[in-house]
């Protein structure tokens, strides 16, 4: 098995002070650094660590590629419970690890790390992005993730024949965290039937009053709809799942969610239009690209630049139908073309 076949680099960081364990991947940097989060997991073994760093870290290559930034993929994984384990110490020695990278990845906040740790990992490089706006940074990016899949939802829907407003559109959104609850609201303000669940009850009750309707956790998937939108957990649509789903479009932020490429296919086959995670939850990315290359960042012109996701979306749509094949395999071919591209222009200048 090629475990790493494509990867360019991949670091091992072990702090013995700290007691940090971690793993970086660089996976492509033909488009530019490898832009990617710092995640800390329980990992159950350094096996199941290096598998995710791999998996991810290729996952943003594709990423970034597809939402035009000049950005190949990386991605950090850093081994322990983030709510125990966590110590300022271990987020600044990693910060070391980093820098010696001398800029080949970018990093940023993911799964499990918050902007103090990023704080954190300022004090040793200056590879990392996603700071507070205050800090000249682009700050939190789970509202233009959501203004971005609200965006790229439009794109869905006329693929789905179902109009390219939301007027008379009913939609599911699995989760009301960070992004969920601000993409209910994006819904809500645009006339949109919302029905929302989450296994925490109080993020729930501010979206009851502006007029949601509430489901529980384990129902939301086979709300009868125009959208299903997973904004909670990975791979939502596995083979237990995909039969009882009563939507026509599924289109939301969570990342994975496709339990393995083939759930991909059946839903081409079934007749639903997925528009791929990878491609509509750019939003928080394509943020981030705004503070970088010398910029200084301004909100309304990365409002903007995330708009590019319906858009874009089109354009995977239309290869999907022109191929015949399904759209998230559209969606990764169209990001390997743009890498290949970049490469033949590198090896003939
Ligand atoms: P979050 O942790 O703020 O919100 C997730 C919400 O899902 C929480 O409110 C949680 O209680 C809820 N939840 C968990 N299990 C659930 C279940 N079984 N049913 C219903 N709700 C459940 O996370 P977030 O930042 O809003 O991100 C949501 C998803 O989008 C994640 O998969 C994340 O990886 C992905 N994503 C986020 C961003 C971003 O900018 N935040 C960018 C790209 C992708």
């Amino acid at each position: 098995m090629r475990l790493f076949g494509e990867h360019e680099q991949i670091v091992v960081c072990t702090d013995r002070d700290s007691g940090l364990r971690a793993i970086i991947a660089v996976h492509d940097t033909t488009l530019g650094p490898g832009l990617g989060g710092i995640r800390m997991w329980t990992y159950a073994s350094d096996e199941a660590a290096l598998t995710d760093v791999l998996r991810l870290s290729e996952g943003m290559t594709y990423k970034n590629a597809l939402a035009g930034l000049d950005l190949g993929g990386g991605k950090t994984v850093v081994v322990g419970d983030p709510r125990t384990d966590k110590t300022p110490e271990q987020f600044q020695a990693l910060g070391g690890f980093i820098d010696r990278l001398g800029g080949a990845y970018l990093a940023a906040e993911d799964v499990g790390t918050t902007t103090q740790d990023a704080e954190q990992v300022r004090t040793r490089t200056r590879y990392i992005t996603g700071l507070p706006v205050e800090q000249g940074g682009s700050g939190d990016p789970s509202p233009m993730t959501a203004w971005g899949v609200f965006c790229g939802i439009r794109a869905a829907l006329a693929e789905a024949g179902l109009g390219a407003t939301y007027d008379g559109v009913h939609v599911a959104v699995q989760g009301a965290g960070h992004v969920g609850a601000a993409l209910v609201r994006h819904l809500l303000d645009a006339g949109a039937t919302v029905t929302v669940a989450d296994i925490h009850a109080d993020r729930l009750e501010p979206l009851q009053e502006l007029g949601a309707a509430v489901v529980p956790a384990e129902q939301i998937h086979q709300v009868e709809c125009d959208v299903y939108s997973p904004c909670a957990l990975g791979a939502v649509i596995r083979p237990e799942t995909i039969g009882r789903l009563r939507c026509r479009v599924i289109a939301g932020a969570a990342n994975n969610q496709l339990s393995d490429a083939a759930m991909g296919d059946e839903l081409k086959q079934r007749g639903l239009v997925y528009a791929p995670d990878f491609a509509i939850n750019a939003g928080g990315v394509i943020n981030i690209g705004e503070e970088l290359g010398g910029r200084v960042y301004d909100a309304e012109r990365a409002r903007q630049s995330v708009e590019r996701i319906e858009q874009t979306l089109g354009d995977v749509f239309e290869r999907s139908r022109r191929e015949g094949v399904a759209p998230h395999r559209a969606a990764e071919q169209m990001a390997r073309d743009r890498i290949s591209a970049a490469r033949v222009a590198t090896a003939t200048r």
